[in-house]
């Protein structure tokens, strides 16, 4: 097969990051934005050892599940990855993949309880806007830098949007420029949004380079009056530096408190612009209560690894006996330990240290624990902390939250070598139409377990 061959081909599998794939000629083709099912005219656009990507040039037969495409930026926007198929399909792609996940990687031969899923629109509580030269907010297009203008994006709260027009009004009316990233000139980086969906709070905030910016007050006073009461707080974000972090360190508030407050499972949780907070947030509530009923921490000592703002051991601190929470950022720590006040919470301890640092500290201090939560970064967590947990802690239960299940299976596999067993794992979807998916999986400390090394 070369480069511009074209020819037809039936969509009989989808991958992790959700192209369509066929085989032609016994060599697998990926197309993205396929389905399966459908027979599509493909153009090959480049040819590897082993395989292909094709664009599909024409469709010659849809798939039923297919659904009419809603967005006008789909597949040119870096977001979704799943318009073009129903939700349901969407779901059971999901399901499937997690569980051959587990079991190739993992060796485990359960099969996961049914994928846990809510809203498929609007759920996200946070967005990041890049803003191009026009004063147009958007996103980035796959894998660059290029920004696509969005006008309302769906996975979005729809109040974003209107934020969106109310900045470009406010800097074409003043001619405030736009950050250029290659030169590192002009001032507006991106319109940063978070709404706590709970209370309906929002935070807009604006990051600069530079550390002040004209006539803010007609801004904040246009953004009073299109959300209302709602509209909280408003945070200047100085970032100077040459560099693709959204956010720099330095935030001025310049009207409310400079954060927002939200509600997770009866707790109050304060969000600042830095905070770590779950994106889905009515979802997030489903997994950590998820977490909690394999878990049953009712009167036992949690430890609760890669903590965050501590929301996961805090939504069951007040049943449990002790919570001992670890994070390793700084400002994470500190939001960990303000939400604990706010909620009454005294039984909750929180230590800024890497996990595998801080699971030896507390195996020499002598700490028990009885359960222990996980929910590790994408790339999961390292072999050493797993042995602690495993041979030191021994504890009757880890509960394992993952956002990658290539990660979660191999690190079962490890725990399982360690005399624990999988009982039971669900997917859980807090980013429908994107390609990820949440799972948390119970491994329970086996009949045959023995303490060695
Ligand atoms: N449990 C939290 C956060 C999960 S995200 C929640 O549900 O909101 C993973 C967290 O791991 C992030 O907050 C990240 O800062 C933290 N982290 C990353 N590497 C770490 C390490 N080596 N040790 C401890 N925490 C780490």
């Amino acid at each position: 097969m070369k480069k511009n061959d074209e020819f037809i081909m039936d969509i009989t599998d989808v991958t992790a990051e959700g192209n369509g794939v066929g085989r032609y000629d016994g060599i697998a083709v990926f197309v993205p934005n396929t389905a399966v099912g459908d027979k599509v005219k493909v153009h090959i656009v480049k040819v590897k050892k082993n395989f292909c990507f094709g664009k599909a040039v024409e469709i010659i037969e849809l798939s039923k599940d297919r659904v009419e495409e809603d967005c006008p930026v789909f597949t040119k926007c870096g977001g979704c990855v799943y318009r073009h198929i129903s939700y349901d399909c969407e779901l059971k792609l999901k399901q499937k993949r997690v569980e051959e996940t587990m079991r190739r990687i993992g060796g485990i031969n359960i099969l996961a309880s049914p994928i846990l899923s809510g809203d498929d629109k609007r759920y996200r509580n946070k967005a990041q806007y890049p803003i191009d030269d026009g004063g147009e907010v958007g996103f980035f297009a796959v894998h660059s830098h290029r920004i696509i203008p969005v006008k309302d994006c769906l996975l979005q709260p729809k109040e974003f949007s209107v934020v969106a027009d109310a900045l470009r009004e406010y800097m074409q009316r003043f001619s405030i420029s736009t950050y250029n990233e290659e030169s590192g000139k002009g001032i507006v980086r991106h319109l940063y949004i978070r709404k706590a969906t709970a209370t309906n709070e929002i935070m807009v905030a604006l990051v600069i380079n530079a550390t002040k910016l004209n006539n803010t007050d007609y801004l904040i006073n246009c953004l009073k009056e299109i959300l209302g009461k709602n509209f909280k707080t408003f945070v200047l974000n100085i970032n100077t530096e040459k560099t693709n972090v959204i956010l720099g360190k330095e935030n001025i508030v310049l009207y409310g408190d400079g954060y927002i407050t939200d509600i997770l499972r009866d707790n109050k949780i304060r969000i600042n612009p830095l905070s770590f907070y779950q994106v889905n947030r009515n979802m997030a509530e489903i997994l950590y209560k998820k977490a909690e009923e394999y878990l049953e921490p009712d009167n036992k000592n949690i430890l609760d690894l890669y903590c965050g703002a501590g929301t996961i051991g805090l939504s069951f601190a007040k049943k449990a006996k002790s919570i001992i929470g670890v994070e390793i950022i700084p400002e994470a720590i500190e939001d960990a330990k303000f939400n604990a006040k706010l909620n009454g919470i005294e039984n909750a301890r929180f230590i800024c240290a890497d996990a595998s640092n801080a699971a030896k500290i507390l195996r020499d201090e002598g700490i028990t624990v009885d359960g222990v939560v996980l929910d590790p970064p994408r790339k999961g967590c390292e072999a050493e902390l797993l042995s602690v947990i495993a041979y030191d802690f021994a504890p009757e239960k880890i509960v394992y939250v993952s956002c990658d299940v290539a990660t979660l299976a191999r690190d079962v596999k490890i725990l399982e070598e360690k005399g624990y067993k999988v009982a039971e794992y669900t997917p859980v979807d807090l980013f429908p139409r994107t390609s990820h998916v949440e799972t948390v999986a119970l491994l329970i400390k086996g009949e045959s377990y023995a303490k060695q090394r």
